[in-house]
């Protein structure tokens, strides 16, 4: 991956990582202090203390890079796309459509064309099971999931399965939150068409062997789809090199803004598909009867899309890659491995998840014998330090492990060591409140 931007990540002006082009060696390090000065939300004061945001896995904050490309794109560029021919609807139109192409090289896409915008993951995913599976699936056809899936990668599943009659299968989840692979060439049948998984698990954390996945997937004939939510924005993702035939991720959740997403499709594919809204610019021809479609990616694209969420989008992707996403994913595995350090000494607490931080990100998913998750996130909270419980999204991983809620801290490029001294400073405070009653 090489940046197309030669200037260091951040206001401060002062490069914290290598040259562009060099994001990719071994050598490449963040330095989180650094960067956490371009991101204003992380300067407040949460309940009179400092914030340490640790929910980076629900959505990450935003670098004025981005800020300022939101507030440009409104203050100058505001039109329609593709529509006007006036001088603001083709800056719209060509900030819209770099972007997009930004982004098609920045994940390895053979052209713009293989990406569709969308609102997020849950949208591409819809997209592909409502599409491709209302054409593709017959009663009787399977499709193989994992018991680690978001919602966004089962319910759209569930539903296109309800109205074609496909059958659901599931990998399921070893005791330390891997998948288990060992099942998967068992559940490749004769009637799986597409298997959907994700790169890496929001609730545990682990990251899926991809490659491999794929090699079983292809020579069995099925497709592959891959939920890149949490894996685009702390890996860096190369979709030839990955294998899959779908990539879907949210822009928010690599800093850019929220309502804006992608699916990445191989383009035979997406020729294939039928069109998954109807509306204006998806359209070639309109008769009372019937239409035909617009050239790809338009096709999929229909109404007035989220031009000032895909504009931003390419200075936050323009960010993620001058930073490194290799640099990004060792800083998360070192926090992760500071963080299980501190974490272990907790008499009571049970850590999901692998025991190794270099098979996962930046997440770690625990809970104490003493206090239920939301007390614990409350009491964080009152100490500045934003957490996340519940299921998340994840109930099929909160039942195999035979509990209804985690904690979760998520770590991103722009926590800090002291960071982790807060959560652990505040764990000690719940210890002291919860654990003496
Ligand atoms: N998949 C995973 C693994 C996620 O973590 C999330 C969001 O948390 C999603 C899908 C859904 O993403 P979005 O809500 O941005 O569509």
């Amino acid at each position: 991956m090489t940046s197309d931007h030669p200037v260091a990540p951040g206001s401060s002006g002062t490069s914290p990582s290598p040259p562009p082009g060099e994001t990719s060696s071994a050598a490449a390090s963040l330095d989180a202090e650094l960067l956490k000065r371009d991101f204003p939300a992380l300067a407040q004061e949460v309940n009179g203390k400092p914030l340490a945001y640790l929910d980076n896995a629900a959505t990450t904050q935003k670098p004025e890079e981005v800020l300022a490309a939101l507030e440009h794109y409104y203050r100058f560029d505001n039109a329609n796309v593709h529509r006007g021919i006036h001088e603001l609807s083709r800056r719209a139109t060509e900030a819209y459509e770099g972007s997009r192409k930004r982004l098609a090289s920045w994940i390895g896409a053979n052209g713009p064309e293989e990406v569709v915008w969308t609102r997020g993951t849950t949208e591409a995913i819809n997209l592909v099971a409502s599409s491709w599976g209302g054409a593709n699936l017959q009663e009787g056809d399977e499709v193989v999931l994992t018991e680690m899936e978001h919602h966004s990668n089962l319910v759209p599943w569930q539903l296109v399965a309800q109205r074609t009659g496909a059958r659901l299968r599931y990998v399921g989840l070893d005791d330390d939150g891997r998948l288990r692979l060992d099942q998967l060439p068992e559940l490749l049948g004769p009637r799986t068409r597409i298997v959907s998984v994700s790169h890496v698990s929001n609730a545990l954390g682990t990251i899926n062997p991809v490659r491999e996945i794929a090699d079983l997937v292809r020579n069995h004939g099925a497709l592959l789809l891959v939920d890149g939510a949490q894996g685009a924005a702390h890996h860096p993702v190369d979709v030839q090199g990955l294998g899959c035939d779908f990539y879907a991720l949210s822009g928010h959740k690599l800093m850019g803004p929220t309502g804006i997403g992608a699916l990445w499709a191989r383009r035979e594919l997406l020729e294939e598909m039928p069109p998954y809204q109807g509306g204006g610019e998806m359209i070639r021809i309109v008769e009372k009867d019937y239409s035909t479609w617009a050239a790809l990616p338009h096709k999929f694209e229909a109404g007035t899309p989220n031009i000032a969420g895909a504009v931003a989008l390419k200075a936050a992707v323009d960010y993620l890659d001058r930073v490194g996403p290799e640099a990004v994913l060792r800083h998360e595995q070192e926090l992760v491995a500071y963080a299980l350090e501190g974490l272990r000494e907790i008499p009571g607490i049970r850590l999901f998840g692998p025991p190794e931080p270099t098979e996962r990100s930046g997440v770690v998913s625990f809970s104490l014998s003493d206090a239920h998750p939301h007390d614990v996130a409350t009491i964080l909270d009152t100490e500045g330090v934003a957490i996340r419980a519940g299921h998340h999204c994840a109930q099929l991983v909160m039942k195999r492990y035979g509990v209804s809620a985690t904690t979760r801290a998520s770590f991103y490029l722009y926590n800090t060591r002291e960071d982790v001294d807060r959560l652990l400073a505040g764990l000690a405070t719940v210890e002291e409140i919860f654990g003496a009653s």
